[in-house]
């Protein structure tokens, strides 16, 4: 079991190694990385022995809380081990790209150690560019469709024009109702006819 334990780690450096050797960008920048580690990361108060990039950094003591760590652009290996027993490990690789704040959280269980990292603050390393930008240049608003002018309706033959009754025995008015005022013999005209020929209207009866 032990020799597993080994050879695993064996491999574990062995990949580490290569990691290592993959050429870095030309000059690579620095920067700074706070870690705040979670107050209750170890459930025994056991030592946690951390290196980075497999290079023993830090041995943190259980109310370990920050640490300020210079890291250069690119991954780099978080491994937290147990301070007696190096195989009891855990690791998380995290991706630098510029300043930022992680929280790491490490809890040892007595069999096994547990480690995880949070992004408190900074940009978080992304290889395409968020696509969630609104192309709002290509949001054209549809122009509406131009209604179909509604086919004017044909006016509807003016009715026959109102026809009135003007007197013909005397009398200024014309009426709308033949018997209207008493008149004999009315004639019947339409209502610009009696108007042309002087009649206003007879109150009585429009
Ligand atoms: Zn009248």
């Amino acid at each position: 079991m032990i020799h597993f334990k080994r050879t695993a780690l064996s491999l574990f450096l062995a990949i580490i190694m290569v990691f290592q050797y993959i050429p870095a960008n030309a000059l690579p920048a620095s920067y700074s990385v706070n870690v705040t580690f979670d107050i209750n990361r170890l459930l025994t108060k056991q030592s946690i022995v951390l290196y980075i990039d497999n290079k023993k950094t830090k041995t943190l003591e259980p109310d370990a809380k920050d640490l300020k760590l210079t890291l250069s652009q690119g991954r780099h290996t978080f491994k937290f081990c147990t301070e007696k027993d190096s195989d009891i490990s855990d690791e998380f690789t995290l991706n630098i790209s510029g300043d930022c704040k992680y929280k790491f959280t490490v809890s040892y269980t007595g069999l096994s150690v547990i480690s995880k990292s949070r992004l408190l603050e900074g940009n978080r390393p992304t290889t395409s560019q968020s696509s969630s930008k609104k192309s709002s240049t290509y949001n054209r608003t549809v122009p509406r469709a131009t209604p179909t002018p509604k086919p004017t309706r044909t006016p509807t033959p003016e009715k026959k024009e109102a026809m009135v009754w003007i007197p013909t025995h005397g009398g200024k008015k014309y009426h709308s109702r033949s018997g209207c005022s008493g008149m004999k013999n009315p004639q019947k005209v339409t209502i610009s006819e009696a108007k042309r020929q002087g009649f206003t209207p007879c109150k009585k009866c429009n």
